[in-house]
């Protein structure tokens, strides 16, 4: 029988037990490791942490086998989109992105990788399935899709994107930050790579900048690695060894930020103040009918539109638990007003709210307070 998610979100990467070692492995704080008489690189020790070391390498297990592939860890998850993208094209490459995704991978394109030579399309997630089965991949190198997208929340089918890539000879990555490991698997579905800024809910405290590629393919394993250890984009020691500690209570973090979602969405769309409610698993999202059949489970991001900007910092002003920061998936709810940043094609009153892992009870009450001050 295959575990669930509480148990793999505590067991995932172990292996067997040794006896008088630690339950969890403490972080190993080194650049350099003794090599003795062992000749480098030989598989047999550990010798310079750029490339490879114990912490690492325990965080990767676990993320792999949530993933259902190998894994790499990077710094951030821009140094993890970066690596994916650059390690698999070149000069004369055509790349398609989501053109209503993380603003900075936009940036990444426009601002880096057309300077060397990277023709960039840019497709809306709602859209990219219709383009792929058109011919739209037809010369392109690499697909990256982002799904559920953040931060409008819109899907798109994988599956149905990876045939039609790999019918064309394209590569597909997903940015699968929202969903978490535990709620899609891309690799499953067809996709080359999946990558995530796990700054967000897999290690959801908002304490750390990591990120990850994982991969089902050998030969794209050594392609991202190499990529990785050349230009330097490893996480240390004390992030990775944090990340791995901190993704044990995925599960429950994710069940308690999703119950906290699905209220807040009602409580929400309830709201004379408020309009164009967005949570993949509410019965009347436009995401609904293929989120429930690609996911394997909610999480907490709703989006929605206030009337302004004003009427955003009202809502600030009112609510006692809702916290204006940015990111997502922590164990603090936190309220995004995308347009602040320049980035998103949004309305000025377009707000993320990102359900953190406090009461359901308390939330709704202080919410629904906070929005009855903008009658
Ligand atoms: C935050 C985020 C990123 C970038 O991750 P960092 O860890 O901030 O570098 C990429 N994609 C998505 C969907 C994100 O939300």
């Amino acid at each position: 029988m295959s575990w669930g998610d509480g148990t793999r979100s505590v067991r995932a990467g172990e292996g067997p037990a040794v006896p008088g070692a630690p339950l969890r492995p403490s972080p190993v704080f080194a650049g350099p490791f003794h090599l003795g008489s062992l000749p480098p690189r030989t598989g047999g020790a550990d010798a310079y942490a750029r490339t490879e070391q114990p912490s690492l390498r325990d965080f990767e297990a676990a993320v792999g086998e949530l993933d259902g592939g190998r894994c790499l860890s990077f710094a951030t998850g821009m140094a993890a989109i970066t690596a994916a993208v650059l390690a698999c094209t070149g000069s004369g490459d055509r790349v398609v992105l989501p053109s209503d995704g993380y603003y900075t991978t936009r940036l990444l394109a426009a601002e880096e990788l057309e300077r060397f030579g990277i023709a960039v399309d840019l497709v809306a997630t709602p859209e990219i399935g219709e383009f792929a089965a058109g011919g739209g991949l037809d010369d392109v190198r690499l697909v990256v899709l982002e799904t559920p997208s953040n931060p409008r929340l819109d899907v798109c089918d994988i599956a149905a994107v990876a045939r039609a890539a790999r019918a064309a000879g394209a590569l597909v990555a997903v940015d699968n930050t929202t969903a978490t490991p535990l709620g899609q698997r891309p690799l499953e579905l067809g996709a080359h790579m999946t990558v995530g800024s796990d700054t967000k809910a897999l290690t959801g405290h908002s304490d750390l900048l990591l990120g990850h590629v994982s991969v089902a393919d050998e030969d794209l394993y050594a392609r991202v690695k190499g990529f990785r250890d050349r230009t330097g984009s490893t996480p240390g020691p004390f992030e990775a060894w944090l990340g791995h500690r901190s993704m044990s209570t995925l599960d429950l973090r994710l069940a308690r930020q999703a119950a906290n979602a699905a209220a807040v969405a009602e409580v929400l769309a309830g709201s004379p103040a408020v309009t164009g409610v967005r949570w993949p698993w509410r019965a009347s999202d436009p995401s609904f009918g293929l989120a429930s059949r690609q996911m394997l489970r909610p999480n907490g991001v709703v989006s929605a539109e206030l009337a302004d900007e004003d009427a955003v910092a009202r809502l600030l002003a009112a609510t006692r638990l809702w916290t204006a920061a940015t990111s997502f998936g922590g164990v603090h709810s936190t309220v995004d007003r995308r347009a602040q940043w320049g980035a998103d094609a949004v309305g000025p009153g377009f707000v993320r709210f990102s359900c953190g892992i406090e009461d359901t009870a308390d939330l709704v009450e202080d919410l629904s307070v906070a929005l009855a001050a903008l009658d």
